[in-house]
């Protein structure tokens, strides 16, 4: 008997849930975070009826029958918020003469959820590089054959080509800065930055294509120098990703706002804080879609981005700058009305 030795003792400070089965099947001892796993009162009924999931139930009766000493299983249990998925090691043990299979189960959810991620990111990546570069395959196909002497054709495909190599262009740009910016992630900037002259520098780049959109931008409160520990070239990442989504989604004749205010104490920062907003009057959308926007790839209407020549990244950029210099991002919409955008970041 396990508690007879002090055994018990032992294993119920041993940080993980832990069962000990013995040769009879019976569950011999389940420590106390067994229990909060498992259910508590599950010591001498049969390790089938506690552990329904045939992986965990057949390694542990080819450890019993002694056909393995050791082997790795996985084991999901539903939570009250989530699924979780542990890494069960189920090990042969000797006490007195006993025989025993030893359970122990670490939460693994964190690292089998990162691998999801991973090969979503990847499978996303693919897709999206695949679209232009089937096009562009399309129509070398035809340049080569039907249209090779087709002189109006040819510059027709030829401008759709371009069009395509630059979408791809784009989209490993904004894969490159994501993954510097994620690389950076735990690095606070220690430069100071001058949030006003870096937004006034995006605004005047960007004038020529909110010129080409018949859309005006107004500009408030950025007249005098603002100072953050920044890093310029981010922070005008995120204002010209910003600024370029309201002069794409909203439309012609419409109105981009930027604005600059500066606050001496701000609960979001716990400081001083300086926050840029840019608000649209454009289409907006149904506020259902803010939590997910700054995921990769995501879109509230995917024809319309790839149309405008959207990678699905410039939110995600955003977010992770933002968040590498200790700030908010927050996002408001209404549909019909606008959107507004809004950056708060930490004053030096
Ligand atoms: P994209 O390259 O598609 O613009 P983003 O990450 O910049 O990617 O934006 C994600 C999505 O958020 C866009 O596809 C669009 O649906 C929506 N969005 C972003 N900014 C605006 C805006 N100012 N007005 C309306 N919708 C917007």
């Amino acid at each position: 008997m396990v508690a007879e030795n002090g055994l018990e003792a032992v294993l119920d400070v041993v940080p993980m849930p832990m069962v000990l089965i013995r040769n009879d099947q019976r569950i011999e001892f389940a420590n106390g975070l067994a229990g909060d796993l498992l259910g508590t009162g599950i010591e001498g009924r049969h390790y089938t009826v506690v552990l329904r999931q045939p992986a965990i139930s057949d390694g542990i009766e080819s450890v019993l029958s002694g056909k393995t000493a050791k082997l790795n299983c996985t084991y999901i249990a539903t939570e009250a918020m989530r699924e979780a998925t542990y890494r069960v090691t189920v090990a042969r043990l000797e006490v007195n003469g006993q025989v025993y299979a030893a359970a122990t189960f670490v939460d693994a959810t964190d690292m089998y959820e990162a691998g999801q991620i991973r090969r979503d990111f990847v499978a996303n990546v693919s897709h999206e590089l695949r679209t232009p570069l089937t096009a562009l395959i399309g129509f070398i196909e035809t340049l080569k054959d039907a249209a090779r002497d087709d002189t109006t054709a040819r510059e027709r495909f030829l401008e759709v080509m371009d069009a395509e190599a630059n979408r791809m262009n784009r989209l490993v740009s904004d894969l490159l800065s994501l993954s510097r910016v994620e690389s950076e992630q735990r690095m606070r900037p220690t430069d100071v930055s001058d949030v006003a002259g870096i937004l006034m520098s995006v605004i005047s780049s960007l004038q020529p294509l909110a010129d080409e959109n018949g859309v005006e931008i107004a500009v408030v409160g950025a007249d005098a120098p603002v100072k953050v520990f920044g890093d310029d070239d981010q922070l005008a990442q995120v204002f010209s990703n910003l600024i370029e989504n309201a002069l794409k989604y909203g439309g012609r004749g419409s109105h981009v706002e930027a604005t600059l205010e500066q606050r001496a104490y701000d609960p979001n920062v716990r400081g001083p804080s300086a926050t840029v907003t840019i608000a649209d009057d454009g289409d907006g959308f149904d506020p259902i879609h803010i939590p997910r926007l700054t995921e990769r790839f995501y879109r509230i209407d995917t024809h319309r981005s790839r149309e405008l020549g959207g990678t699905g990244l410039g939110l995600a950029i955003v977010k992770h700058i933002v968040t590498r210099h200790r700030g908010r991002f927050r996002i408001e919409s209404t549909p019909k009305e606008g959107s507004r955008f809004s950056v708060t970041l930490p004053l030096e």
